[in-house]
């Protein structure tokens, strides 16, 4: 990038970028996936109810990824982002350099395609990406909606996720990118009346699962798709 695009940029976004602050971080082990306590004193947190949020993170020069905030707290103005670091990205690279104290920069945060909706059943499915997605979901449930669904997360994980977090759904093989094959396995296995069902994740493997829960007579219900990577 030339040297006046650059500077364009930076006086951009001196003027849009909001701060937060690093609280923790915790590397689950191996460390190819970390949860990062953040404080947002900027942000009103109480309009967070109608939808589940993603966060536009400055993560490298004119460079930003989106993240999903949960677990919050509107009255502290804290959160925790739930961060996938297995592979080579400035996204990755970023949320694996941060540490308590650091300054992060973000653009906005907004609402995604994920709103509560009236069904009392709701199904999460993704991969390890969309954990922070489905705990804010999970926020967002009113009592009496029963939660099920799948995870798919590399096997060295799967008692970290259990002990960590209190998402009630069933832990299955990441066994290739989005965790396409076990995932589609579950969800054929599945039978549901009036569900709302919720996918998030790899793109890919989120169609799939779509078309999957459509076909199949035994799963009605409605399905709402939010797709993260490719
Ligand atoms: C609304 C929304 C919310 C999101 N929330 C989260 C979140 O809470 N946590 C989270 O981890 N991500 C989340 N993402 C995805 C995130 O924004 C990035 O796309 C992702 O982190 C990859 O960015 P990167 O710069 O690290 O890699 P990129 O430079 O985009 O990609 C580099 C390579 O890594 C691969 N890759 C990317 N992501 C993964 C992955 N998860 N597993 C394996 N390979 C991968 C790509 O296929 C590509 O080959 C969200 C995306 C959206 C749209």
């Amino acid at each position: 990038m030339n040297s006046i695009k650059q500077k364009a940029i930076a006086i951009l976004e001196k003027t849009v970028l909001k701060a937060g602050t690093v609280l923790d971080v915790r590397f689950w082990e191996p460390a190819t996936f970390v949860e990062i306590d953040v404080h947002l004193p900027e942000t009103d947190m109480r309009q967070w109810n109608a939808s589940v949020q993603h966060m536009k993170c400055k993560v490298a020069p004119a460079t930003y990824r989106d993240y999903t905030p949960a677990c919050w707290d509107a009255g502290t103005h804290t959160c925790t982002l739930f961060i996938n670091t297995s592979h080579q990205g400035a996204g990755s690279k970023w949320a694996g350099s941060l540490q308590k104290g650091d300054t992060i920069e973000y653009l906005g945060i907004s609402g995604t395609s994920h709103k509560p909706l009236p069904e009392n059943q709701w199904v999460f499915i993704g991969d390890n990406s969309s954990i922070g997605h489905f705990l804010a979901l999970q926020q967002l449930a009113t009592p009496g909606i029963e939660i099920s669904g799948a995870i798919a997360l590399p096997p060295q994980h799967h008692r970290q996720f259990a002990e960590y977090l209190s998402l009630p759904v069933t832990i299955v093989n990441a066994s290739e990118k989005g965790g396409s094959t076990t995932l589609t396995h579950w969800l054929q296995q599945q039978r549901y009346s009036n569900a709302a069902i919720y996918i998030a994740g790899h793109i890919p493997t989120s169609v799939t699962l779509r078309s999957q829960a459509k076909q199949n007579r035994n799963i009605e219900g409605r399905v709402k798709v939010q797709g993260f990577w490719d």
